[in-house]
């Protein structure tokens, strides 16, 4: 997959935030606000800040400037949401009144937000901008392509005013993308009917190449097997109901099995996925810890920091 990044931008300031490549194609648009009037340059310096363990791919100003903080290949860390931002190209859009107002926006901001917006889309192969307001239509992006931060953590971001214009977002860039203005192409009703091709008798099927074990298929297998809602989305009710999985303790829980896969699928061999958390498990486990500076005891404890990392859910 190869990925661009605006042209639109008059402003660039790389974040350390951010998780380099995402894992996910750009298929969802996600819209915050700053909370505040900030200038491009302000929100860049906060963002180049390690301990504000926050970015966006990009900003726009009450001017209508549009920054980059983050390119489009990688993630940044903007919406409380792993797999969100994994998917999503999060934008950042300045406030001109306060919270009384419900965050508003200028309309020179509005004007680059939809500009910008299309052209991610144009880029992305993104055909139509789908908004229903519905949380429970997460990760469905044939239904809906857009999220919005207050989903995914207790805040109100993007605030009302914005909220309330998703709706006019959505149709004004699908005016952009020509969404509406495709006519179908007329049928010729003159082409004499093609004769059938017979069906070839029972080719065995190539052995494809099977497809990678994402992040997204790992936390809904986890959450079958915890008994937690099945979004592939993990937050804190995920989280509360994992167990701890061990060589020695739960070797055979049923989440031993998602684990040896995806750990598989990053390359910490767990050798062939089997559903027992043995002695090879145990080596990987120690390994996927020590390389994301967990304590590495081969211990993946309910609620800790190896789940956390395992879900995504630490930025
Ligand atoms: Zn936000």
């Amino acid at each position: 997959m190869s990925y661009t990044n605006s042209s639109l931008i008059s402003y660039t300031k790389i974040s350390p935030n951010r998780t380099s490549p995402r894992n996910h194609v750009i298929d969802t648009i996600t819209i915050h606000c700053m909370a505040g009037n900030m200038t491009l340059e302000a929100c860049g310096s906060l963002f180049a800040n390690p301990a504000a363990q926050a970015s966006s791919n990009y900003g726009i100003d009450s001017n209508g400037r549009i920054a980059m903080y983050v390119e489009e290949k990688d993630r940044s860390w903007c919406s409380s949401n792993a797999a969100n931002d994994n998917r999503a190209i999060t934008i950042e859009v300045a406030n001109d009144g306060g919270a009384n107002t419900g965050w508003h926006v200028s309309d020179k901001a509005m004007a680059s937000l939809i500009t910008l917006i299309a052209d991610i889309c144009k880029r992305n192969n993104i055909k139509e901008l789908k908004w229903k307001a519905d949380k429970s239509l997460i990760g469905q992006v044939d239904k809906q392509n857009m999220t919005v931060h207050r989903w995914f953590s207790a805040k109100s971001c993007p605030g009302d005013y914005l909220y309330n214009k998703y709706p006019y977002i959505v149709k004004e860039v699908n005016k952009k993308l020509g969404t509406d203005s495709n006519p179908a192409a007329p049928t010729n009703p003159t082409t004499p009917e093609k004769p059938t091709v017979p069906t070839k008798p029972t080719t065995p099927d190539k052995p494809t190449t099977p497809a990678k074990y994402t992040q997204i298929d790992f936390i809904k297998d986890v959450q079958k097997a915890i008994g937690a809602k099945v979004d592939g989305i993990a937050g804190n009710e995920t989280l509360a109901k994992t167990v701890t999985v061990s060589m020695s303790i739960n070797n055979t829980h049923k989440v031993v099995l998602p684990i040896q896969k995806y750990l598989n699928s990053l390359t910490f061999n767990c050798g062939t996925a089997d559903g027992i958390a043995g002695p090879i498990f145990d080596n990987a486990v120690k390994k996927f810890q020590q390389s994301n500076s967990c304590i590495s005891d081969g211990e993946i404890t309910a609620g800790e920091k190896t789940w956390k990392v395992l879900l995504g859910l630490l930025y």
